[in-house]
């Protein structure tokens, strides 16, 4: 009598399939999370791209005497609300992180990038809408704004808003108020820093200066800009577009020595986290 054979797998077998299943997915599981990471870093790179290639038309422009924004010839980013006042007590455009000038604004056919999605990095929940708008008065003209591009999202528990910063001032601290960066001044500027005398008398030049920057700001005492654990891609680093229009992404290990360079300025508001 022949024995009974059973074509069924045994509890053994089925216990090493799983087994064998629970390390494929422990190997593959963070090699995807790097790989989504990369992507975000590569799609924000690009919306980067679009708005250099607009300020570099902005500044065109504005040098040409074409724009109503306000500010010296050749601003390479502008600004339309003007709120602030400087510190020698003339109000100045200084409304810092208003994209508008970019986006374009209703009543001008200066739009520079159109794409409301590009002004959010898509590593953070931000979003802007294209149906809040203000009106803005300027030479008795009435301009339509997009409300959300004058402010920014803060971090990723505020919805609304933008998530990149403009940096269109010489963050340096011995002058009265901030000079604009100009298409003149990013040639020429030297560096004056008495904190970091590693860039004290340098000329950064266009290729090493910020105009925007991919990052939050107001989580004190992180601020200011420093790779974070709140900014959208974290603690690796963050997107820049600088004043000759290339983008990079510039790690976090290489932050504050950039960002010195760029902004003039040795403050701990360039220091990385922690
Ligand atoms: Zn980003």
């Amino acid at each position: 009598m022949r024995s009974k054979v059973t074509k069924a797998f045994t509890l053994v077998e089925m216990l090493v399939v799983i087994a064998c299943i629970g390390i494929l997915v422990v190997l593959i599981l963070p090699a995807s999370a790097k790989t989504k990471s990369s992507s975000l870093k590569f799609a924000c790179l690009n919306n980067c791209k679009q708005m250099g290639f607009g300020q570099q038309m902005f500044a065109a422009d504005h040098a040409a005497g074409k724009s109503v924004y306000l500010g010296p010839l050749g601003s390479l980013t502008g600004t339309f609300l003007s709120t602030s006042t400087n510190g020698n007590g003339t109000t100045s455009q200084q409304a810092d992180d208003d994209l508008n000038w970019l986006h374009g604004i209703q009543g001008n056919s200066n739009a520079y990038v159109t794409t409301l999605q590009t002004f959010v990095c898509p590593a953070t929940i931000n979003n802007v809408r294209g149906n809040v708008t203000t009106t803005t008065v300027y030479n008795n003209t009435v301009f339509k704004t997009l409300l959300d591009l004058t402010s920014k999202a803060v971090d990723k528990y505020h919805t609304t808003g933008h998530s990149y910063e403009v940096f269109g001032f010489w963050r340096t601290y011995n002058l009265p108020y901030f000079p604009r960066k100009t298409l003149t001044s990013v040639q020429h500027h030297t560096n004056s820093s008495t904190a970091n005398l590693k860039i004290r008398g340098t000329i950064s030049g266009p290729s090493d200066i910020f105009t925007i920057v991919d990052e939050l700001e107001v989580h004190t005492p992180y601020r200011e800009n420093a790779p974070n654990p709140y900014a959208a891609h974290g603690l690796e680093g963050a997107n820049v577009v600088c004043a000759d229009a290339h983008c990079e992404f510039i790690a976090t290990k290489n932050w504050y020595d950039r960002y010195s360079m760029s902004e003039d300025d040795s403050s701990s508001q360039g220091k990385p986290y922690p």
